[in-house]
């Protein structure tokens, strides 16, 4: 991996540089799978802000597997995460899924998302890989590690040295107690192949929130550099991936226990 450098991800937020790596605290990213309304979204800041998050997750383009569920809220998502930024000091985390959404989304985000169905999306890859915002790379669903390290690798090659990995499960056979296949060993694995940083997903590596506490102390376990939580207010009347949110009594519960076991805060 011929663009390799050294072992962290350098984020600069509204309030502090946020660092990703395997020598600096776990770096706690939280909220809704989409964002919904103004209100929601910076009071659910506020909340996950004062737990001990450094990034606002929450998408404005959702890749929704059919097209007649909820699309996302688009240009005004990112209008109402820009003042969730302003009012929180946290930093931003969204997905592109468009590359000609790509220079617009980086005026709001502070890191860009792309998602696990777009890991392969070879021309995003080189648009995000020729601009200067971090980027989180997720898994695909069905992609090995050295297909995931050739696709951050285009980001890389495209001169942005910034790239932050996501593993948010892969697909198996047994969709009934779980969405996805969380691959912890993944963590482990990555290490010895990369220096890029590591993030877990238990939310979408699950799909149940009952199930995202757990597996975010394992996380911890095998020594991921990050988490991204779906956090709530009312997870029974999310537009998207309301079974895997935690509300943010759960979140503020989880990060009291993480801060226990690791360096979270
Ligand atoms: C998300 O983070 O809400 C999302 C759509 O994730 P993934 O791309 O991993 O499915
Ligand atoms: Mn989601």
């Amino acid at each position: 991996y011929r663009h390799g450098q050294a072992g962290e991800v350098v984020v600069r937020t509204p309030n502090e540089l946020v660092h990703f790596g395997e020598h600096h605290p776990v770096v706690l990213i939280a909220g809704p799978c989409a964002v919904e309304s103004e209100a929601a979204i910076v009071a659910t800041a506020k909340r996950i802000k004062a737990a001990g998050a450094k990034f606002l997750r929450g998408g404005a383009y959702k890749p929704r597997t059919s097209p007649y569920s909820f699309q996302g809220h688009g240009e005004s998502a990112l209008e109402m995460l820009a003042i969730a930024r302003q009012e929180s000091g946290l930093g931003i985390i969204t997905e592109v899924m468009d590359t000609a959404d790509v220079s617009r989304i980086a005026q709001v985000a502070d890191i860009l998302q792309v998602g696990a169905r777009n890991m392969q999306n070879f021309a995003l890859l080189k648009k995000v890989g020729a601009q200067d915002k971090p980027v989180m790379l997720k898994r695909g669903p069905s992609a090995t590690i050295d297909e995931w390290l050739m696709a951050a690798e285009y980001i890389l090659a495209g001169g942005n040295p910034n790239v932050i990995l996501c593993e948010r499960g892969i697909r198996s056979f047994d969709r009934q107690y779980t969405r996805n296949m969380l691959d912890l060993s993944a963590v482990p694995v990555l290490r010895s192949l990369t220096h890029l940083p590591i993030t877990i997903d238990p939310s979408h590596g699950t799909g149940k929130s009952e199930l995202v506490p757990m597996m975010a102390k394992g996380a911890i376990a095998v020594g991921a550099d990050a988490l991204m939580i779906e956090v709530h207010p009312n997870p029974a009347k999310a537009l998207s991936d309301g079974p895997q949110s935690l509300t943010p009594e759960q979140f503020e519960q989880l990060t009291t226990e993480l801060a226990a076991i690791g360096q979270t805060l």
